[in-house]
């Protein structure tokens, strides 16, 4: 098995020499599920997982703007169309600097498997910009979200390709791109998810990868007859998925304790109660500030420059902010801590050491594909809203959404569970999303 997993990469990497995100992806998956496919007759000699690794389309393109002292800046645009096997290409839009080809193939690949464990009909892409949103004023966002929709309206579509929001596009940006598209085709429709309310959106999206990384963290603790009851949470990221992380585990009787930016983090012992959590939230979301201002208005908390809050006693961790951000150092002071359940509301936070770690330990430990799966599900709630032509309430989008979260968790252990009973989330996510997508291409030929 260990060869054909070697010969397997060996082809991959040969292909994308210069993807390391990208590689790193595929690898987990290929790890778990090659076994998994040799197990199993109707894939055998279909090189459906090499299929899955070559996306259907690339798209890079040219996005020149105009900023506020009149230069003309580049930057530049891409759109990966991953997987169309059973629904429209689906995933979020990142701007972020540190964007590249690796990273969005990267994302557009556990999208995907993530969508696929949704269990709603959404194929898996991904797009974004090098483009660094921070420090610009409002109108250059709005200038450079109009020069991006004025390549990519050409290849997107409510039944083609539906962008949304991730690191550095939130309803701002996607009110922007939204004008834009509308502009060009002329049609009013839901090509975009997390729109505004008064114009398409879902109650619940903004919420929703946060509140759905804490239903799975829940389900995940039942599995033990635990509770969040009064447990120590610490969290990365002070974004939209960090904060509505915090408001959840928080309403469900657990005490957060971090929140972070790529400053450092801040560790208040009392606990960030709701109402410190609208202050973050009118810190990052209006002021657009740093988070360690939290400690000029609670000065009993502690901020930590540079630092991750992974040192920090905890019994869950949620890493909320960006790839690779929980190394094997980490995962060791985690565990030294006594941490026992890991739930990811980023993608891909820890480093395939920090999951061995974690596995290693058995812990409860649950990949972002599976527990952040939650955002891009109330993105398909979003778009069968739209072409119903209704709303549904919060309480409604909610209860759709603790279902297909405990649906997920569900089909982790249907294909994760090992010979002890022990749960592996990473099996179990990979191989559930795997069947769905590989049956679908099975049926539809060799296309
Ligand atoms: N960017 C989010 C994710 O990583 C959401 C994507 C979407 O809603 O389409 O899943």
């Amino acid at each position: 098995m260990e060869s054909k997993i070697k010969g397997f990469m060996d082809l991959v990497k040969q292909r994308n020499q210069f993807e390391p995100e990208f590689l790193q992806a595929v690898e987990e998956v290929a790890e778990t599920v090659i076994p998994y496919i040799a197990s199993q007759e109707i894939y055998n000699g279909k090189n459906i997982l090499l299929r899955m690794c070559e996306p259907e389309r690339v798209l890079m393109f040219r996005v020149p703007w105009i900023d506020d002292t009149g230069e003309i800046v580049v930057n530049r645009g891409f759109r990966i169309e991953m997987n169309s096997a059973i629904g429209p290409y689906k995933g979020g839009l990142r701007f972020h600097p540190t964007v590249n080809l690796s990273i969005l193939k990267f994302l557009a690949f556990e999208q995907v498997f993530k969508n696929a464990l949704t269990t709603l009909p959404m194929g898996g892409g991904k797009g974004g910009s090098d483009f660094d949103p921070k420090g610009k004023s409002d109108v250059e966002i709005m200038r450079f979200c109009q020069s991006f929709m004025g390549e990519l309206f050409r290849h997107i579509g409510p039944n083609t390709d539906i962008p949304a929001g991730d690191i550095g596009v939130g309803g701002r940006e996607i009110g922007y791109l939204f004008g834009m598209y509308k502009k060009l085709r002329n049609e009013f429709t839901g090509v975009l998810t997390g729109k505004g309310m008064s114009w398409g959106g879902s109650l619940i999206r903004p919420e929703a990868t946060g509140y759905g990384t804490v239903y799975f963290a829940q389900s995940m603790l039942e599995t033990k007859n635990e509770t969040l009851e009064g447990k120590v949470v610490t969290i990365s990221g002070s974004g939209n998925v960090a904060q509505y992380a915090c408001e959840k585990a928080t309403q469900l009787g657990a005490k957060v304790v971090t929140l972070s930016d790529s400053s450092g983090y801040i560790y208040d012992e009392d606990g960030i109660d709701a109402e410190k959590l609208a202050f973050v939230m009118h810190l990052k979301n209006n002021k657009r500030a740093r988070i360690h201002e939290y400690i000029t208005k609670y000065p009993t908390a502690k901020f930590f420059k540079s630092a991750k809050p992974w040192s920090v006693k905890c019994d869950i961790a949620m890493p909320c902010a960006t790839q690779n951000e929980v190394h094997f150092e980490d995962a060791k002071n985690l565990l030294a801590n006594g941490c026992f359940v890991v739930s990811e509301g980023a993608n891909m936070p820890a480093t395939p050491e920090a999951v061995h770690a974690f596995q290693a330990a058995k812990i409860l430990y649950a990949p972002g594909k599976a527990s952040n799966a939650g955002g891009v599900a109330t993105s398909g709630l979003e778009m069968s809203q739209n072409s119903l032509r209704i709303v549904w309430t919060r309480e409604e989008v909610d209860e759709r959404l603790q279902k297909i979260m405990s649906n997920i968790h569900k089909s982790c252990i249907k294909y994760g569970t090992k010979e002890d009973g022990y749960v592996d989330y990473v099996t179990g996510a990979n191989i559930a999303g795997f069947v769905k997508v590989a049956d679908a291409m099975l049926a539809q030929g060799v296309v």
